[in-house]
Formats: C-alpha cells, structure tokens, sequence
C-alpha cells in the first residue's frame, strides 16, 4: 500500500480583487478610428466611379459612414469628391509599401494643411485634421481624411494600406484587412468567382478564354450594397 502523506488544506485564497469596469466606449470614436475612416475612403472611391451615382447616393452613403445631418453635396462638389477619388485610388493601386507611401506623400503635400484636434465644437469626440478648417469643402475633406487614415494604416501595419481587386474586370478598392494574409479581392464574391473560374480553366482548356468563361465578369461593377 501506498503511502499517501497527509496534507494540510491550503489556506482560502482571498476573493479576487474587482477590477473596476472599464469605461464605457463612446461608438463615436470607433466611427473615426483610422480604419472606419479607411473603410469610408475605400466605400467613397468605388461608388465615385460609378458615374451614374449622384449626390443623393453619396450623400447617403456619407450618412451610413455616420456623417450627420444635413449633408448638402451639389453636384459641384460631386465632381471635386470624383477628382479626389481618382488621386486616392492611386495610393490602392501601388503595389509595394513604398510605392503606397510615395503617392501618400505627395498628396499630402500638395493637398492637406497642418496637423490640428478638433471635436466639431463637442459633436465628436477629438480626431485628428490635416484640412484647412472644419468647413472646408467636401472634396478637401474627403482627400484629407483618407490621406490621415490611410498614413496611419501604413505607419501601424509597415504595408500597403489596400490594393484593388485581382478579380478579372473588377475596378473596386478594398483596405487590407491588419496583419494578416495578404488580401487580393474586394469581396467574398469575387474570390469565389475567381476560384470558379481558375477551377473551369484547369479541368476545360477549351474555355481558356472568351466571354462564356466568365459568366459574371460584370457582377462586381455593381455598386456598394448590391
Ligand atoms: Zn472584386
């Protein structure tokens, strides 16, 4: 038979100490973080390159990005926030990093003031700035803002803030998604639409090319949110 010593019970630990909660997070500093601001740029410059979009859809979309009330774009403005879509698509369309941050640099030279705070007279809680003022025109702040968020995303991550959709035929802009693998399409639906694609192509070298190989080439022109 084994001998089992005797132990003495341990003594009761005391009641872990109860850390106080955490405070309560304000959503509207998840709505101007870095990458809400990206993800609103990236959303921005695909529906911009729908030329039949108006200033009711966009001022829309501004609105489900959390933009308040009243967002007035004339058709004036429409046409500067194109221009500036068109200079941001550059930044996703660079390859490398440094590619990304030459074209980031330039823009930020030629298009952004210094670096201020502001909180929209308390209707926000403080962000960053690089336009002139807190009325500055839509185009400004459009360019301005995603030039900030899209700075910090390479500054935090050390690689191209976004690309744009390896899918065949596919124009849209999509952010990388942090640290992890390196993203290559702007939608479940395109990577599964390619994955078909390349799986036809392998098991039908008769439908190598031509247009019956790829059957919703034109599905991703859609715009945001069909
Ligand atoms: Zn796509």
């Amino acid at each position: 038979m084994r001998y089992i010593p005797t132990v003495s019970p341990l003594p009761a630990e005391p009641p872990p100490r109860a850390e106080p909660p955490p405070p309560p997070r304000d959503p509207r500093s998840v709505r101007h973080s870095p990458a809400a601001t990206a993800r609103r740029t990236a959303d921005l410059v695909n529906a911009l390159a729908d030329e039949t979009a108006g200033p009711g859809d966009i001022a829309a979309l501004l609105r489900a990005h959390g933009e308040n009330d009243p967002v007035g774009l004339t058709p004036h403005d429409l046409a500067g926030l194109r221009q500036a879509a068109g200079r941001l698509r550059e930044v996703f369309a660079a390859g490398t990093t440094t590619d990304a941050v030459t074209v980031l640099n330039r823009l930020l030279h030629e298009h952004t003031g210094p670096l201020r705070l502001t909180s929209h007279r308390g209707a926000s809680p403080w962000h960053p700035h690089v336009d002139p003022d807190d009325d500055a025109p839509w185009p400004e702040w459009f360019l301005a803002s995603s030039c900030l968020a899209l700075a910090v995303l390479v500054w935090t991550h050390q690689r191209p803030p976004g690309g744009i959709c390896a899918a065949d035929g596919c124009p849209r802009v999509f952010v990388s998604q942090g640290s992890g693998r390196d993203r290559r399409y702007c939608s479940r639906r395109c990577a599964t639409r390619e994955r078909v694609a390349a799986h036809r192509r392998r098991h039908s070298p008769a439908q190598e090319s031509g247009p019956s190989a790829h059957p919703h080439l034109q599905c991703c022109r859609k715009r945001s949110g069909t």
